[in-house]
């Protein structure tokens, strides 16, 4: 294998040595190999860019590498002749041919063709991106081993971006599954697979999970798990090996889940050793609230409640999750938790994802908790300099009792005097670096003289089914309301082609007519946020143009606090008929009158979010309609979830049915979280294993702390935190 051929022909079987590798190997694992001493800790990194890479995979350390594991495999074992793979339906055949032509061509658009012939057939390839380096790569002559998807183009057989390397007449075919690896951008599989296989010869490979724990789950020692999935022998069970089913995939993912339920476990002991201040009173603010309210609270409320009130009693800090469907009454519940800490003599805070759903919150809660004497303040970035010192003075000297807000209240300059509790709404909205915040600040509320916590409450209307609940929320009480409160009427759903829009603005004009108020939600534009506002701005136009008797608002993101706040207002005032609306009406919004909802496009949402915004009607006593428009042709997933839309408007099937179509990553909305992700077991396959390593974890944290550290140091390494919040 001369120099060059190396960077591009790697296989399996043929794994390139440590000195072929040298010129590759990233800076944090550059050390000479004679100097190496085998050591899992994070080396010092110089600026190497391939280094930044690697870190940007959260890959700083050889352990880190060894256990960036494929994320599936690919058969290179067979080569197809090109006609041969014409005739194959699907798949990725593998052919090799010789180049008979390169060239870049400016029609229709800029890119690299690329003629391969073998004695079969010839066999174009095209990159639309493609480097000055490839067209010489690839001069005429030069032998290819590629593969792709195979398409009948205009000109015959064609592969786009097919992966491929250059290789010698008569090379050897892999004998084993390539495997092949999670990427970011720049680092092409021929590097990792080298700068993992380096990494393999650094790290100490002791097995984590005493003798024990592994004869008694029949678990694969770790060293040769690692080692087989990287480099699967020729005879390894494929099935099992891509299904992730191999026991060495088993054995990783336990591994993975213990590593989690560890640090659940320590993060929920730490907590508990903390210590807070018990709020015990429920005297006469409490007592006034309940009898200023217009309604009485629900059977559910008032169990929640009972949870919530016991445990604010204690003093080690409440860490609940109050969960109740859309319109399930969650803030009263919060209200009366906050008075029971304002009758204790200490503060709450209540925080909201949107400043619009804060809002919201301030209004509802200031017009029961007001005329009982309670200074409230308010609490956003939005706010004036002058408006903002003045609520951070009465936070800090303790005048203001509650204080509401957006995440502006976890900022530094926010001073509390006597913080009790901290209420999170719809927590799972907050990105994971304001959930780390809020815990931060929980921390640092701390009583400096006791070294107490507050007690913190987190609402969502997500509920979490019971896997999710053993593993990322291993370490919350879940409270549960699971009533609505009386005289609810349901919601109607009906699926609409796009179509007929004209029909459905008819619909709404006579609905306006009689005194109903409509949300009318744009279509959701994931790429771009301008088009997204361009949209909506378009849409109000068009509505206001076609219903010139109507009073049509518009809401969305860009909107100053101001402006937000005034068309909010109005509708709420019932001077608008119509608002037009982005998502940021998602959460929380209540406008009772409101009974119609129109969400355009409803094709392009999630199912939580269309179960969200649907939760915005539904809330008075008039029956509500929510019209799903949609553009034909449906894909499969569309099509499943528009149904499961059309057929209830229970939270839990909804969740559930979400969680089958999506998969839990994005359902907790974690995808952000990057490392804090399970990468190897599936919630929803793995259940056993999940159930398995609660065990162990548990006994693990009794008998074998030792255990506990080292284990926790392989698999989270330093993003421990990540995992908790
Ligand atoms: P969510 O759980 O979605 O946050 P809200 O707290 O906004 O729900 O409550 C939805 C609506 O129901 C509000 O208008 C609230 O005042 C009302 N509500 C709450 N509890 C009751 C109850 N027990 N009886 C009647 N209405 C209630
Ligand atoms: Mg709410």
């Amino acid at each position: 294998m001369n120099d060059n051929e190396s960077d591009v022909m790697v296989s399996k079987g043929l794994w390139p040595t440590i000195a072929e590798t040298r010129h590759f190997t990233p800076c944090t694992l550059s050390m000479p190999a004679a100097k190496r001493k085998p050591s899992a800790s994070a080396q010092p990194s110089s600026n190497s860019k391939r280094a930044d890479k690697l870190a940007k995979l959260g890959l700083r350390t050889p352990m880190d590498l060894a256990l960036h594991l494929p994320l599936r495999y690919e058969d290179e074992t067979h080569i197809l002749s090109i006609r041969e793979a014409g005739f194959m339906a699907g798949g990725t055949p593998q052919v090799e041919g010789v180049v008979s032509a390169c060239e870049v061509q400016y029609r229709p658009r800029r890119q690299l063709v690329v003629t391969i012939a073998d004695d079969s057939s010839q066999l174009v390839l095209r990159f639309l991106n493609f480097y000055g380096s490839q067209i010489k790569q690839l001069a005429e002559g030069t032998r290819v081993r590629v593969r792709g998807e195979l398409r009948h183009g205009f000109f015959g057989a064609e592969m786009v971006h097919p992966s491929y390397k250059i290789i010698n007449a008569g090379a050897p075919l892999p004998t084993a599954l390539t495997p092949v690896y999670p990427a970011g951008e720049g680092l092409s599989q021929t590097f990792l697979r080298k700068a993992i296989a380096d990494a393999m010869d650094q790290i100490d490979w002791r097995d984590t999970l005493p003798d024990h724990v592994r004869t008694s789950l029949d678990l694969m020692p770790f060293e040769p798990a690692v080692r087989l999935l990287h480099n699967p022998p020729p005879d390894v069970d494929e099935h099992a090996l891509m299904e992730r089913q191999h026991p060495a995939w088993i054995r990783m993912k336990f591994d993975e889940l213990l590593a989690q339920q560890l640090s659940l476990k320590r993060a929920q002991a730490a907590r508990r050793a903390k210590g807070a201040i018990p709020l015990p009173l429920i005297g006469s603010l409490s007592t006034a609230l309940l009898h200023a309210l217009p309604f009485t609270l629900t059977a559910a409320q008032q169990r929640v409640l009972a949870e919530i009130r016991h445990d604010l009693r204690a003093p080690y800090p409440m860490q609940r999750l109050l969960q109740g469907d859309v319109g399930s009454g969650k803030t009263v519940v919060a209200a009366l938790a906050a008075a029971q800490a304002i009758d204790s003599g200490y503060q709450a805070a209540l925080m909201a994802p949107t400043e619009i759903l804060a809002e919201q919150h301030f209004r509802k809660i200031a017009a029961w908790l007001t005329p009982l004497g309670i200074d409230i303040a308010w609490l956003t970035g939005s706010l004036k300099k002058k408006e903002k010192t003045d609520a951070l003075n009465r936070i800090a000297s303790g005048q203001a009792r509650l204080i509401v807000g957006t995440h502006a209240l976890i900022q530094e300059s926010v001073a509390f005097a006597h913080p009790g509790l901290v209420i999170v709404d719809e927590q799972h909205r907050f990105g994971v670096e304001q959930r780390l915040a809020l815990r931060n600040k929980g921390l640092a509320l701390a009583d400096s003289a006791t070294t107490t916590v507050p007690h913190q409450l987190m609402m969502s209307a997500t509920p979490i089914p019971r896997t999710l609940a053993m593993t990322y929320y291993a370490d919350l009480e879940v409270s549960v309301i699971d009533e609505l409160p009386p005289g609810r009427t349901p919601i109607i759903t009906r699926l609409i082609d796009q179509e007929r829009r004209d029909e459905v603005i008819d619909r709404m004009h006579a609905a306006a007519l009689e005194g109903r108020q409509t949300y009318w939600v744009c279509p959701l534009i994931e790429e771009s946020e301008a088009l997204q506002l361009q949209t909506a701005t378009d849409t109000h136009a068009a509505l206001c143009a076609a219903l010139p008797d109507l009073h049509i608002g518009l809401v969305h993101g860009r909107l100053k606090p101001a402006e937000k706040k005034a068309v909010m207002d109005d509708f709420i005032r019932g001077a608008t008929h119509v608002l037009v609306a982005t998502t940021v009406i998602e959460v929380g919004v209540d406008v009772p009158n409101a009974s119609l909802m129109v969400i355009e496009h409803a094709e392009r949402f999630g199912l939580s979010q269309l179960h969200q915004l649907r939760g915005r009607v539904g809330r008075g006593t008039a029956a509500s309609v929510c019209l799903l428009l949609y553009q034909s042709p449906l894909g499969q997933v569309a099509k499943e979830r528009l149904a499961t839309m059309r057929e209830t408007t229970d939270g839990f099937t909804i969740a559930r049915r979400d969680l089958e179509i999506r998969g839990p990553g994005e359902f907790l909305g974690a995808r952000q979280s990057g490392q804090a992700m399970l990468r190897f077991a599936n919630l929803e396959t793995d259940q056993w294993l999940v159930e398995k390593a609660r065990d162990i974890a548990q006994a693990l944290l009794h008998d074998d702390p030792e255990t506990v550290d080292a284990h926790l140091l392989r698999w989270l390494g330093g993003r421990e935190e990540y995992l908790r919040v």
